[in-house]
């Protein structure tokens, strides 16, 4: 081969590389612009899967709601209603805050319980009532329920009669107000805390919630000791009526 031949190959070669570098470039090009258009798609895929997520919480909070009557919007998580065959709400989630002597309750109660608690100085030989008891974990309740099922057994209870004596006072894993943190348990020093708390907790918005006079309805009996807030219309009205909270929202059975 001459030296004009090779030369006219290398002309050539680099005539090729170029096409290649074009065509490369392009498919560089069509890549990207596919790879963005499908990227979006997955990102439109996404926020829609979230705003689905969101909507149907909310649905599911209103439709809990919804189910209430009587009741005020605004004072509607209050009226939350736990018991022997109302379990909390699934899901349920509390902001909590620290009361003096370190239990913990929902923030939103804690400005009406310190101002019962502060107003109720005068009749606990000026000291202010404690909170022993507030917001309860599921742990917590499960072994306190376990605790006290323990103790009947060891009194010499059966199994069944340790179960059923046990749940007058301890609330089953689940069914328990404290969970909701809308409920505490006050330690007076005096037993006069206890009448002056069932004559006015109601202008804080707190119920005496398991009366002696309403066990047939809420069975447990009766704690002078359990508070739970609903807030002050509902506190009211079922102060003046004498009525408890299931009679309230009309769910006695
Ligand atoms: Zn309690």
């Amino acid at each position: 081969m001459g030296q004009r031949n090779r030369k006219h190959i290398r002309k050539n070669g680099s005539h090729l590389h170029f096409l290649t570098g074009i065509l490369f470039m392009l498919m560089v090009s069509a890549g990207s612009f596919w790879w963005g258009v499908l990227g979006n798609f997955a990102k439109e895929d996404k926020n829609r899967a979230m705003e689905e997520v969101h909507t149907g919480t909310k649905q599911e909070t209103e439709e809990y709601y919804d189910g209430r009557e009587g009741a005020d919007t605004l004072e509607q998580w209050n009226l939350i209603l736990v018991n022997h065959e109302n379990p909390i709400p699934d899901n349920y989630s509390v902001n909590l805050v620290e009361v003096e002597g370190g239990e913990r309750v929902d923030e939103r109660i804690y400005e009406p319980l310190m101002e019962m608690l502060e107003d109720a100085r005068g009749v606990n030989w000026g000291a202010l009532p404690v909170v022993v008891s507030g917001y309860r974990t599921q742990e917590k309740q499960q072994s306190l329920y376990d605790d006290k099922i323990a103790k009947y057994k060891k009194d010499g209870y059966s199994d069944s009669e340790a179960l059923e004596m046990a749940r007058q006072w301890v609330a089953q894993p689940g069914y328990s107000e404290h969970q909701l943190g809308f409920a505490v348990d006050i330690n007076g020093a005096a037993y006069d805390v206890y009448l002056w708390l069932q004559e006015n907790s109601y202008k804080y918005g707190f119920i005496f919630r398991y009366p002696g006079n309403k066990t047939d309805i809420t069975k447990v009996a009766e704690e002078v000791w359990h508070y739970r807030y609903v807030g002050v219309n509902a506190a009211k009205e079922m102060y003046e009526r004498g009525i408890c909270l299931e009679e309230y929202l009309g769910e006695e059975s």
